[in-house]
């Protein structure tokens, strides 16, 4: 029967952040993963470019997670970006800052970030086993006593730390197998549901604008009495919305729709304009340029194809602006401060670059990453119940929160 002293589920960057620890800190540590092949996933983000991680401020990082942000404080403070931009130096990759917030590999290579995380943790004396689907964690007395793979082939250790991602991207590997093993030892799982996924709008009059991007608009979603609402660059689909926006909103628009309503998003393609604002701007231009068409008023503050779809469904072709009614501008500029759509049809699986939901937080001692129910048992990454938005964020945390949880397994903290 093998033995070690931590196996780790799963060859993502948590796993392969957890075992490079472990191993590092005199641990016999195995890394197993179902897939024939190590990290596939990760060799996919990106566009296979691998954005591991950003430039933002950790305060701000851990906010950008939503209200549990700061389950990750000691994470990042025991495996800062700082530590993997080094680590990844030492192996040969030189990172990049794209857009002075993205890093990448200089040479482009998602596969290339896998290679030095599995070199550096073989290195470290981890073993790696592929093609070895963990079926049951062995907990004796409870305590973790190691795990069983779906060949029968039974693993003993006195530590197992479960990084096996979440249900995104089936074809990349995602998977509910890691969940199913923490709901097994008596932990709660967050549903999951679609993240990091376009919006699919009910009624995509805004098909006709398929290809354009706003550089900077705020798509929203009502919560209860809340409006959730994410800024940044949005892209109009055939179907509704993508680009970062649309992207970050996913998950919100989503959990809504899970919950047996359908959710009422809205677009604000001019944020940083108030409905007041809006509504002064056409009155002046109709009093100071009275012969244009209101479309072309409109497409000085906006993208030419979306004003003129706009002044078209309300007011019919050719519109100028000396026709518009003091309510008629009230109306517009109603709409264009919150243009409304709904979504009943949450995305799929297989659009999403992450999962929304997963193992409880409260479940979980964010020191070491151990379960609060079953000692010796860790998680890390995207398993649990914390997703970030689009631009280097979740591998970070996956790598960061991996580290901590080798660490406290083989007792380096
Ligand atoms: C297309 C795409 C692009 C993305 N781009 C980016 C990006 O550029 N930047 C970014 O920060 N994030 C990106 N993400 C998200 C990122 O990939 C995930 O957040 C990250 O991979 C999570 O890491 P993880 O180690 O927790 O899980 P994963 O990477 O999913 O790894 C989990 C591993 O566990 C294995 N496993 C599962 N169950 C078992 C089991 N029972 N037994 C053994 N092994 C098991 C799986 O086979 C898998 O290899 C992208 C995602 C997708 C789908």
């Amino acid at each position: 029967m093998d033995s070690f002293d931590v196996i780790i589920c799963g060859s993502g960057p948590a796993g392969l952040s957890a075992g490079l620890a472990a191993a590092s800190h005199g641990a016999a540590a195995v890394i197993l993963d179902r897939d024939h092949m190590a990290g596939r996933k990760l060799c996919a983000t990106g566009n296979g470019r691998c954005n591991f991680s950003n430039t933002v401020h950790p305060l701000k990082f851990m906010a950008d997670f939503g209200r549990h942000g700061r389950f990750m404080i000691d994470a990042l403070r025991a495996a800062p970006r700082e530590f993997f931009l080094e680590l990844l130096q030492q192996e040969g990759i030189r990172p990049t800052v794209e857009n002075e917030q993205y890093y990448f590999p200089l040479n482009g290579r998602a596969s290339d970030v896998r290679d030095a995380f599995l070199r550096a943790a073989k290195r470290a004396g981890a073993e790696t086993r592929l093609s070895a689907p963990v079926v049951r964690i062995l907990v004796e007395n409870g305590f973790a006593a190691g795990v069983e793979t779906e060949s029968g082939t039974v693993i003993r250790a006195p530590h197992v730390i479960l990084a096996c991602g979440g249900t995104a991207a089936p074809a990349l590997g995602g998977t509910a197998s890691g969940l199913e093993l923490a709901k097994a030892l008596g932990h709660g799982v967050r549903e999951p549901v679609a993240a990091l996924a376009p919006v699919h709008v009910d009624d995509p009059w805004t098909a006709e604008l398929a290809g354009l991007t706003v550089a900077d608009a705020e798509l929203g979603v009502t919560v209860g009495t809340r409006h959730v609402s994410m800024r940044g660059s949005l892209l109009f689909t055939h179907t509704g919305f993508s680009g970062p926006a649309a992207l970050n909103l996913s998950g919100t628009v989503n959990r809504v729709i899970s919950g047996g309503t359908p959710a009422r998003v809205f677009l604000r393609v001019l944020p940083d304009k108030k409905e007041q604002d809006l509504y002064d701007y056409l009155v002046s231009e109709r009093e100071n340029v009275p012969d244009h068409l209101l479309k072309n008023s409109l497409a000085r503050i906006m993208p030419r194809s979306l004003a003129a779809l706009v002044c078209e469904r309300l007011f019919g072709e050719d519109f100028h602006s000396k026709r518009l009614t003091n309510a008629g501008a009230h109306e517009l500029a109603h709409l264009l401060d919150r243009i409304p759509f709904t979504v009943s049809k949450p995305a799929s699986m297989d659009e999403a670059m992450a999962m929304d939901g997963g193992v409880l937080l409260k479940e979980v001692d964010p020191r070491t990453m151990e379960s609060r129910l079953v000692k010796g048992v860790h998680f890390a990454g995207e398993i649990l119940d914390l997703t970030g938005p689009t631009g280097g964020y979740n591998i970070q945390f996956a790598l960061s929160s991996g580290r901590l949880a080798g660490l406290a397994a083989a007792g380096a903290l």
